[in-house]
């Protein structure tokens, strides 16, 4: 695709991420954005297994998960992973569940993921995206610098038998970031009306299942249905919550696969991460790509 179609794709997505405060990027228009940042066909098709190997989750038993820590470097113009480090969300996040202020401690994504193109690509069009965007500011956040900390999160809900699945058992919530990406893998067994996500103004009331929010406060609904569905949202302005995974035939499980992208300035004094933030390298998995920015000429702040 020659660079300027993928310059107005990108430039048309930021203008309405920067108007509406989330925006829904469909499967096609997605797969042709990560192949011009150069996914490989193979490794596109990589990554819709990629979440097999995924294998249990520290406090949720319906999930399997890995994270890993990147650190989006303006300066040099790189996306870098980061060491290993402990995982929290806490109720001054509006993220209110059992799991709360509890340290989390998340197998580690690996090489078949973090070097795979087209993921690659993904962090380098968020990127795009969002750099110079002015967001709301969250407390306790250090918006003076350039730096950007990054957890991604590959996730696989799984409901089988009586173990239900919910991809977000917190109702309405933040994910205490400035921006979350939302990239859809794939599933097996899931019914139409499963895991839809819905946004919602920030008066809505954490915790709230999906099902008892108030309508007046439901901004937009999306759902993520094909390989490379992505959603974006201004985490400190817009909450969320996603609807259940049912299994279409019951006698079989259900699985949902989905990236997590949660992007935010790195801490500042007396926030409850402060122990968990290092800028430094991942010692043992480095990966380092390239930055680029959209040209001066096709943002709109
Ligand atoms: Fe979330």
């Amino acid at each position: 695709m020659p660079n300027e179609t993928l310059t107005s794709d990108i430039a048309e997505i930021r203008s309405s991420y920067v108007r509406d405060r989330f925006a829904f990027v469909p499967s096609v228009k997605m797969v042709r954005i990560v192949q011009a940042l150069g996914a490989t066909d193979e490794d596109l098709d990589r990554l819709t297994m990629v979440s097999d190997a995924l294998e249990g989750d520290p406090t949720l038993p319906f999930r399997r998960t890995r994270t890993g820590r990147f650190g989006f470097d303006p300066v040099a113009m790189e996306v870098r992973r980061l060491e290993f480090q402990p995982f929290m969300l806490s109720t001054e996040d509006d993220f209110v569940r059992h799991d709360s202020g509890k340290v989390r401690i998340f197998d580690e994504i690996r090489d078949d993921l973090q070097l795979n193109t087209a993921l690659q690509a993904l962090f380098v069009f968020k990127f795009m995206v969002f750099d110079g965007m002015k967001v709301e500011h969250r407390p306790k956040l250090d918006y003076d610098g350039d730096r950007w900390v990054c957890t991604l999160l590959n996730v696989r809900t799984v409901t089988d038998g009586d173990l239900i699945g919910e991809p977000a058992l917190e109702g309405v919530h933040s994910d205490g970031v400035d921006h979350t990406m939302t990239t859809y893998l794939g599933s097996a067994n899931m019914t139409e009306e499963s895991a839809v996500t819905f946004l919602h103004e920030m008066d809505e009331v954490n915790g709230t299942r999906w099902h008892d929010t108030n309508p007046e406060l439901t901004r937009a609904r999306a759902q993520h249905r094909d390989f490379l569905d992505t959603c974006l949202i201004v985490d400190h302005e817009l909450k969320h919550s996603v609807s259940t995974l049912y299994a279409a035939d019951p006698e079989r499980p259900a699985t949902r696969d989905l990236l997590a992208f949660l992007t935010r300035r790195p801490v500042a004094g007396g926030h409850h991460s402060q122990a968990f933030d290092s800028p430094a390298p991942h010692p043992a998995m480095p990966m380092t790509v390239p930055l680029r920015a959209l040209d001066e000429t096709a943002r709109v702040s």
